[in-house]
């Protein structure tokens, strides 16, 4: 079944049309939803694979954190995700009061009318990055050491984007490594970050361009502040051609956040610095995507360095 409708076609043989929709029909299932599938039990081994060749380049004394898709609201709110990215929020919305309230909510839906309308916003946000809920967590701790911080976290993402592409889902896995410290200190994390990723991507196969990017902040404001972003060079990206040579998909980013979340969360060290922050983003979804798209719909097909890299 073609379930994902691929965008552009160009001359080189994966990218054929029909060799990009039979390998992705293979991996997934429609859910009726756009950019939401279930997914193969080969696609969750390259996904396995991934993970733990990542893991692999943990970096030394990185704390490892896994959170769970929905992250409390008043984080979201506090971080200025409404000012950034407010078209982009998935809410937990639920049936609340008494037994008789709720049951009268349900009713409606019976009764061909809308039970939606009783809905109230809950405490929580579906989370749309995993490195949000670890700022909090650092901050709570009181002064950040000399050393500052190195995370590794995870997290299933939402992000409001109903698409049929092959590389926008609504709902993905993200993995992180964060770091928290002075300028010097997430320059030195971030910059061998990129070289490292290259050697990732070499490894599994994949060709990639790195390239200046920026976050697609909301509205006229938000096209100022991604103009910024990418004048300072905070963002980087590591491009796959998946849908196309021509527009590549971001597959993992590289930013710099400077004092953002530092400033947010009170984060200082002993000095009474602002502490900055940095991430380095692995898109796990698309980067399985991208494997299959590149080496074939079977593992057993893809080449054997691939497969030793991967340990599949
Ligand atoms: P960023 O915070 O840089 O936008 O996202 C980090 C990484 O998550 C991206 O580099 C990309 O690999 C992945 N990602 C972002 N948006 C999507 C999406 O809509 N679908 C999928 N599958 N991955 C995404
Ligand atoms: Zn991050």
């Amino acid at each position: 079944m073609n379930i994902i409708t691929p965008v552009h076609a160009c001359c080189a043989h994966h990218f054929e049309p029909d060799h990009l929709d039979a390998t992705v029909s293979s991996l997934f299932t429609a859910s009726g939803v756009d950019g939401v599938y279930g997914r193969s039990g080969a696609y969750e081994s390259a996904v396995e694979a991934l993970a733990a060749l990542i893991s692999r380049h943990r970096p030394d004394g990185a704390e490892v954190y896994r959170f769970p898709p929905v992250m409390p609201r008043a984080s979201l709110e506090k971080q200025g995700y409404l000012q950034s990215f407010p078209n982009l929020i998935g809410a937990v919305s639920t049936l609340t009061g008494s037994e008789r309230e709720i049951s009268r909510s349900a009713a409606k839906h019976e009764a061909g009318g809308d039970w939606t309308e009783d809905l109230k916003p809950s405490d929580l946000v579906l989370a749309p990055a995993a490195c949000y809920p670890i700022y909090p967590i650092a901050a709570a701790r009181g002064i950040v050491p000399a050393d500052g911080y190195v995370f590794d976290v995870a997290a299933d993402c939402f992000r409001h984007e109903p698409s049929r592409q092959v590389d926008r889902f609504q709902s993905f896995r993200m993995r992180e490594y964060v770091r928290i410290g002075t300028p010097a200190q997430i320059q030195a994390f971030r910059d061998p970050w990129v070289e490292r990723a290259k050697g990732i991507a070499d490894a599994i196969g994949l060709s990639y361009s790195v390239d200046v990017a920026n976050d697609p902040f909301f509205g006229r404001v938000g096209a100022m502040m991604a103009n910024q972003q990418r004048e300072d060079a905070l963002k980087f990206e590591l491009l796959v051609p998946v849908r196309s040579a021509e527009s590549p998909t971001a597959c993992m980013s590289f930013n710099y956040h400077k004092e953002h979340f530092g400033e947010v969360w009170g984060l200082h060290n002993d000095a009474g610095e602002l502490m900055h922050t940095g991430c380095v983003a692995f898109g796990m979804d698309r980067l399985a995507v991208a494997l299959f798209v590149t080496h074939g719909a079977k593992i057993s097909d893809w080449p054997a360095s691939v497969r030793a890299a991967l340990n599949l």
